[in-house]
């Protein structure tokens, strides 16, 4: 799972698309908010026109043309009940309008004259602003004459007097006649009429922050959408990354179970201790123990290994890898021979995790070499020890005496006129005849002590560990003897024929340094010669 397991999968493509729409979403609100701005300050100042020339309508349409007309436009108009009136309806307007500075009524100077003067205003006459009847008003006038001569009511520009910065809301005072009589005006402070119009300028950015900021949270929804979904992708991807590699691991592990239920050979999984955590059935069959019976137990297999027995007693698993032939004692209490490879699995930092034991068992490869030994060093027609089993037997015969000292002897035979034997009954016949030389040659000597080897043809060997010369000549004489008591018909005997027998020469050495054992085959060698000289069917030594 790969180290290519830390590999972050790639996100799906359509989680990656750019948040451009968003922007462009943003940007329209954007230029729209200020549009949306403009037109709220463009509103408020038409509604605010609007509104300060309705009430100068409205207050030029009520006051009394009457009063108006008999006003003079001189101080002495002060006090006259056409005065009261008009300054009462005039100081009426500007309570009810707080925002308002002033409310006047003014009239021209003269026929034709553009300068005017103040009929009567709002003002409290202890206030410096006020204004007496007939006083000339100072300012730009042209507004004034407008009205006068348009008959309409007007909004200013914003107009710079000596009262400040204003805007005038202008309406003419109209007799019954539809001549105008004054013109009736409301200023407001500029800076005033500048909040008035602020105030849908603010509401209108109020808005615009409100949903400028409800497109970014819904940007920023988006975004976190967006970026939850792509983790989630990855997330997924990862998930199904690590599940294809469990299914892979689960997948091998599955085929490990078969390998190890299925196999022939017998395995052990073991804990750090040793105890068998699983037995396969090959175990089962092998040890004619049940898996279950075995399983936390130290298994016979371990029991049966003095170097495992004594690492699992002293808890040290320093190598990886042994491998040992035990002897393994089987439920029915049969001794079975068996190779066995532990392998040590380590996990992390090299801690020992599991010992893994397989078990074969050797018996029949240890039959078949023992057959093998055994054919090696057996003459395939009499069944006794071949030639080079002979020549083992004489060299480690030869060395036990050099280290124990003592007499070495060797009986050297050969059959009598066998060729003539052959010529006469044929070769299978000699074969035979062979055998039961041989045999009588084998159950003549002491079992499991002397040799008795075929040394090649009609010739046998007798190898006598510790007999002296007198000894050996003793068993030569014995085994010639019982070649003879066997009878065996030689027609084919010079010179009349007669019975099968043999011809014996016996040397015998005390094996020293310097001697070797080629000398003992030769003495004999000699000696037999010298049996066959002397007749034959005889012991020479
Ligand atoms: P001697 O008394 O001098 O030994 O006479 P001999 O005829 O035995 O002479 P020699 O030892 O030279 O002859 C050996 C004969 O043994 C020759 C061969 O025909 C026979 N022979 C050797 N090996 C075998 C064998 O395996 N089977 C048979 N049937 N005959 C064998
Ligand atoms: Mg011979
Ligand atoms: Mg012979």
């Amino acid at each position: 799972m790969a180290d290519n397991q830390s590999a972050v999968p790639p996100a799906p493509q359509d989680l990656r698309s750019p948040l451009w729409l968003g922007w462009l979403l943003f940007g329209i609100c954007l230029l729209a908010s200020v549009w949306f701005v403009r037109q709220m300050a463009a509103f408020g100042a038409d509604l605010e026109h609007r509104h300060g020339i309705g009430l100068v309508q409205t207050a030029a349409a009520v006051v009394d043309a009457g009063d108006v007309a008999a006003l003079r436009g001189d101080p002495d108009d002060l006090g006259t009940p056409a005065y009261e009136s008009v300054r009462a309806h005039l100081r009426a307007v500007l309570d009810a309008n707080p925002e308002f500075r002033f409310v006047y009524l003014m009239r021209p100077v003269g026929e034709g004259d553009q300068r005017f003067l103040f009929l009567a205003d709002a003002e409290d006459p202890s206030s410096p602003d006020y204004s007496r009847p007939g006083d000339v008003y100072d300012g730009p006038s042209e507004n004034l004459g407008k009205v006068m001569d348009g008959l309409h009511p007007m909004f200013s520009e914003v107009i710079q007097d000596d009262w400040g910065e204003w805007v005038s809301a202008l309406a003419p005072v109209l007799d019954g006649d539809g001549r105008v009589l004054a013109v009736l005006g409301i200023d407001m402070a500029y800076e005033e009429w500048l909040d008035a119009q602020s105030r849908y300028r603010n509401f209108g950015i109020l808005i615009s922050v409100l949903v400028l900021s409800l497109v970014a949270l819904f940007m920023l929804g988006l975004h976190l959408q967006r970026r939850s979904s792509l983790r989630l992708a990855q997330a997924g991807a990862r998930l199904a990354q690590q599940v294809g590699a469990l299914e892979a691991a689960q997948e091998e592990l599955r085929l490990a179970d078969v390998v190890v239920r299925h196999t022939s050979e017998a395995i052990l999984v073991l804990d750090p201790q040793m105890r068998v955590l699983r037995a396969n059935s090959a175990y089962e069959l092998l040890t004619g123990r049940r898996a279950s019976e075995v399983v936390g137990t130290l298994p016979h297999a371990i029991q049966a290994s003095p170097e495992l027995r004594e690492r699992a007693e002293a808890g040290i698993l320093d190598a990886n890898h042994w491998e040992e032939e035990i002897e393994l004692t089987r439920a029915d209490g049969r001794k079975i021979p068996v190779g066995a490879i532990a392998e040590v699995v380590r996990g992390r930092g090299g801690v020992v995790e599991h010992l893994v034991l397989v078990l074969q068992d050797l018996s029949a490869r240890k039959a078949l070499e023992e057959r093998l030994r055994e054919l090696s060093a057996t003459d395939g027609l009499t069944g006794i020890a071949n030639r080079r089993s002979f020549d083992e037997g004489l060299v480690r015969e030869w060395e036990r005496a050099l280290r124990h000292g003592g007499p070495l002897s060797l009986v050297m035979a050969d059959i009598d006129f066998f060729k003539r034997y052959n010529d006469h009954y044929g070769h299978v016949a000699g074969d035979v005849c062979l055998q039961q030389v041989a045999r009588a040659l084998r159950e003549g000597v002491r079992q499991g002590g002397d040799l008795v080897a075929r040394y090649g043809g009609e010739e046998f060997v007798v190898v006598l560990a510790g007999a002296d010369a007198e000894a050996a000549r003793a068993v030569a004489e014995h085994l010639r003897r019982r070649v003879e008591d066997l009878a065996l018909e030689h027609a084919g005997r010079p010179p009349d024929g007669g019975v099968v027998t043999i011809s014996l020469g016996v040397a015998t050495l005390y094996p020293a340094p310097g001697l070797e054992p080629g000398m003992l085959v030769e003495e004999a060698d000699k000696r037999l010669y010298e049996a066959k000289g002397a007749g034959r069917n005889r012991v020479a030594g």
